[in-house]
């Protein structure tokens, strides 16, 4: 028996795709502006010196058990007083579940499994555009998935009419999917008075709010101002969900680490909620992985090495706000007839150009440089060596 025969090819991942493509270009010159990962200005990866340190401090660690279902309990509570702040009442009062997590994108697909056990009649409601990841990770968890309006072409920023009614029109009791700061991939964040006027509308709406924060300290170079809006809401007495992780802002993509957290009514059933969620990872993957939760506990734990984590963010996220100014400035130097001011007004890791399908098809073959087909560039990949041919490019394939 053949048992495999019937197996057709996957579509490729739209993000993951581009760096396919792009290692099998032969040019000298190619340019990867498709995954969202730090580069410095010479385009290499980068090891932040507060987590070679942190490397350091655990070298030699005789520890190298399993760690407990819900993870490094260290770690853990760091993680939370990181996004709710270190006076939050409802870390205070014990009100926070919150277990490890494989990164940010486990987190999401930890809460979306929560959201089928335990909020059966909720739909999720997913900004458009948002991450392609997201909807594959809700529509595995088997729950359905509503769009809400989020970004607006003609202006190339926050249709926030649109997204107000979408919150208005939802059925009382839905969850609504926000990311924290940084949007990806348009980057486009609400202001802080929108963030307000959008969880007093959902507060009378009874809405759940999840927070995907991956980018935390990448917007404003700044983690504090960065998790203004998860404050903001549960300020206003919000039972907020989050997703944290520390691919980006501390550089540990591949160790796979972050924190899924729900807010809850009181410590008791803060209790209930975390033991549901060691229930939902146990058979997944059992316990999440040590090393990348020891550097970040270190990190967190000691002064210092904060500070200094702190300003090594703030380094990251300043680079790209002035990739930004450069490239705008190089394809208005060139005579574009585009306004790229959407170039530096928007935040983040991601430049959402603009750009057609068909002149990223162009980009890729006549210019070997590739990004998504939806337009969106990451920044993190410009530099001041390559944003002159890249500017020329974008200037050649939009005329
Ligand atoms: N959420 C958003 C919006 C992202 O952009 C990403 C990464 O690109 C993630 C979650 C998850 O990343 P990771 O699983 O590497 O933490």
């Amino acid at each position: 028996t053949n048992w495999f025969s019937h197996v057709e090819m996957a579509p490729r991942d739209p993000i993951l795709g581009v760096t396919e493509k792009f290692l099998a270009d032969k040019n000298p010159d190619k340019i990867n502006l498709g995954v969202g990962a730090y580069r410095d200005d010479n385009g290499q990866p980068v090891v932040l010196e507060s987590v070679r340190e942190a490397e350091r401090r655990v070298a030699g660690s005789h520890f190298m058990e399993y760690l407990p279902i819900g993870g490094l309990r260290d770690f853990v509570s760091e993680s939370v007083k990181l996004a709710y702040g270190d006076d939050s009442p409802v870390v205070a009062a014990g009100q926070v579940a919150a277990v490890q997590s494989l990164s940010g994108t486990g987190s999401c697909r930890l809460f979306a499994e929560f959201q089928r056990r335990f909020m059966p009649h909720s739909s999720v409601y997913i900004p458009v555009p948002t991450w392609s990841n997201h909807h594959n990770i809700w529509r595995d968890a088997g729950v359905a998935q509503n769009g809400y309006r989020y970004y607006k072409p003609e202006t190339r920023g926050l249709d926030f009419e649109g997204l107000m009614e979408d919150i208005k029109n939802a059925p009382n009791g839905s969850v609504f999917l926000l990311h924290a700061c940084a949007h990806n991939p348009t980057g486009v964040d609400p202001t802080p008075e929108q963030w307000q006027a959008m969880s007093k509308l959902m507060l009378d709406k009874s809405h759940f709010a999840f927070f995907d924060m991956a980018y935390q300290g990448f917007a404003t170079g700044d983690c504090t101002r960065d998790a203004a809006a998860i404050r903001i809401f549960i300020d206003d007495g919000h039972r907020v969900g989050l997703s944290q992780s520390y691919a980006k802002n501390m550089g540990l993509y591949g160790q796979r680490v972050g924190c899924f957290s729900l807010v809850c009514d009181s410590a008791a059933e803060a209790a209930k909620v975390e033991s549901q969620m060691k229930l939902i990872a146990r058979p997944m993957y059992s316990n999440p992985p040590l090393h990348g939760a020891l550097l970040v506990s270190k990190i967190l734990h000691d002064a210092d090495l904060k500070q200094q984590w702190y300003q090594e963010v703030g380094v990251m996220a300043a680079r790209i706000k002035d990739m930004r100014g450069l490239l705008r400035h190089n394809l208005q130097q060139l005579g574009s007839p585009h306004n790229w001011q959407h170039i530096t007004d928007q935040i983040g890791m991601f430049c959402y150009t603009g750009m057609s399908g068909e002149m990223v098809d162009t980009l890729a073959a006549a210019h070997s440089i590739y990004m998504t087909r939806n337009g969106r560039i990451s920044m993190a990949g410009v530099n001041t060596k390559n944003v002159a041919r890249l500017a020329e490019a974008m200037h050649a394939v939009t005329k």
